[in-house]
């Protein structure tokens, strides 16, 4: 029973995200590194903006199309990874996609609201959808460093 509690409130967080998407909308400045990424099986597209100062992501911007899934977390995760510095954004990055596979991950890292994306790990075929997002940070992030 609290199971499907937790459950309910996790699919009104989603929900939440979805319908009311926050840091939604590109900017044109150059100063932001753009990354696109697509999930052919189920027609998403998100466009990642990251803007990096002094190894802080002080602005994090999404837009995109696709299921509730790809597009709520493209919102999750630039709320939650805004104002992070680039080593921290990474390790959450790790830790959540450690969640979406089903692996043991930090909960406390991830308490404030990726945790929501638990269940994912029970549907093979929305997996993409959940880290559609976060792939597109942690590649920009990444090839950042280089
Ligand atoms: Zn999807």
């Amino acid at each position: 029973m609290i199971k499907m509690n937790m459950n309910n409130l996790y699919r009104q967080v989603i929900m939440d995200h979805y319908k009311s998407p926050k840091n939604k909308g590109l900017v044109n400045d150059a100063g932001y590194l753009t990354v696109t990424l697509n999930n052919p099986s189920c027609g998403d597209t998100v466009f990642m903006q990251l803007k990096l100062e002094d190894d802080v992501l002080v602005d994090i911007r999404h837009e995109g199309t696709g299921c509730s899934i790809c597009c709520s977390a493209a919102s999750v995760i630039s709320d939650v990874l805004k104002n992070k510095t680039k080593a921290d954004a990474l390790k959450i990055l790790e830790e959540y996609h450690y969640l979406i596979q089903g692996k043991e991950y930090d909960k406390e890292l991830l308490k404030n609201d990726l945790i929501v994306y638990e269940g994912v790990s029970q549907f093979p075929a929305r997996v993409k959808c959940a880290t559609l997002a976060s792939k597109a940070v942690e590649k920009g992030l990444v090839n950042k460093e280089e």
